[in-house]
């Protein structure tokens, strides 16, 4: 048998692979290199056409661009006006942020346990967690493929609940056809350099409600308006503005935007690569009994963020760690995504106990990601491929 690298044998790679990582190009450094030469950094027209670029890839009505996803889901949900007392129902396998932005408008978090398949939430439990205290759903497109979305909306429609879509991963994804963005009442996405186009930071909403989207604009900067219509006391003088809400500085930069509408235009390409490597990867493990692989729901037509590796945890003599420590050391550098949002232990402070999602924490216990990004060759994937073979081989039962 071949030794493993963690026992001194020789890894399958030297120069070691992470799970994710951005891809620049000349036309991007150019893009940006243009605005920092042009009038405009900030509040300029390269935000107006980025947000215009983002509605007609989501087929939403409005767009509001923001610094961060985290900026986008704290408007989101303080247009879906969360606030003390109210219940938000969320996942626990998500980014930490997805429910700290109902913690910030001094919501409760409710989490509700995912299908065991397809890592999604799953609706049956958002439903069982209904109260009449609960005010909105947060979903999240776990991995890029679209929550279930039909069952969630016809729940949400029926106990009066806003809808808010965490499409941090899912960019490019669409559900029944139709892209992600334009499905929920809000819909937030993350343009950090892991995630499948990148701002360096950046974040939006779309929505196709013009109230909400008045709302979103005014929470995203300072509450205040220009627009004479909102204001309680409108004058002709032209340097009037008012506040007429709360709101915090959430802009995003003129060169930010520069960058991601030129990586957009990149968007089919990275979809469609990412797309080879997941079928890759899946036909690959779907030999080995040893692995799970994430079930897709025929409605979503998923570009993927992240690909999960699963282990079934009863097949095999070594833990999580101990496959996690053997993968780093044939040089596959792992993550995992995500411990359960309420085993942080500000969560565990806020009263929440272990226990509340089993099918979560099951989840939590046997996965970790393996590189998923444009730039990955078909060597490095075979790398990927035969690291995980040698490990499997070398723990099974
Ligand atoms: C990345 C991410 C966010 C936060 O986005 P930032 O741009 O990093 O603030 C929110 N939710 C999920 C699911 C994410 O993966």
């Amino acid at each position: 048998m071949e030794k493993l690298a963690i026992n001194g044998g020789i890894p399958v790679r030297e120069t070691p692979l992470s799970y994710g990582k951005q891809y620049i190009d000349e036309t991007d450094v150019e893009a940006v290199a243009a605005t920092l030469r042009s009038d405009y950094l900030t509040c300029g027209p390269r935000i107006e056409k980025l947000e215009k670029e983002l509605c007609d890839l989501t087929g939403a009505g409005y767009c509001v661009a923001v610094s961060n996803g985290t900026a986008a889901l704290h408007i989101a949900a303080m247009a879906a006006g969360i606030q003390e007392g109210d219940e938000v129902i969320t996942t626990p396998i998500t980014f930490a942020a997805s429910a700290n932005c109902i913690l910030y408008c001094g919501g409760k978090p409710v989490f509700a346990d995912i299908n065991p398949e397809t890592y999604n939430i799953d609706p049956a439990s958002i439903e069982a967690h209904i109260t009449p205290r609960t005010k909105a759903v947060v979903a999240v497109d776990f991995t890029g493929q679209a929550a279930d979305l039909d069952p969630i909306r016809s729940i949400c429609r029926h106990h009066g609940l806003t809808l808010i879509e965490d499409a941090a991963h899912s960019i490019g994804t669409k559900y029944n056809g139709q892209p992600v963005g334009s499905i929920a009442h809000m819909t937030t996405f993350s343009f950090h350099p892991v995630k499948t186009v990148t701002a360096g930071e950046g974040g939006a909403v779309t929505t196709n409600d013009e109230n909400l989207y008045k709302r979103l604009v005014l929470a995203h900067a300072h509450g205040i308006t220009r627009d004479r219509s909102q204001m309680a006391h409108p004058t002709d003088d032209p340097w009037y503005n008012e506040q007429v809400g709360y709101g915090f500085n959430y802009r995003m930069t003129e060169f930010q935007a520069a960058l991601l509408s030129s990586q957009l235009k990149k968007l089919e390409l990275f979809s469609r690569r990412r797309k080879e490597i997941v079928k890759l990867y899946d036909e690959a493990f779907s030999e080995i009994p040893q692995i799970q692989i994430q079930k897709e729901i025929p409605q979503s037509d998923t570009t993927r963020h992240l690909y999960i590796l699963r282990l079934h945890s009863e097949t095999l003599t070594c833990s999580r760690r101990q496959f996690f420590d053997a993968l780093r050391a044939e040089g596959i550098y792992s993550q995992v995504h995500y411990l359960p949002v309420y085993w942080h232990s500000y969560y565990e402070k806020l009263g929440y106990k272990k226990g509340l999602c089993p099918h979560a924490e099951k989840y939590y216990s046997e996965v970790m990601s393996l590189p998923l990004y444009y730039s990955l060759t078909d060597k490095d994937l075979q790398d990927v491929v035969s690291a995980v073979k040698k490990i499997i081989w070398h723990y099974r039962k």
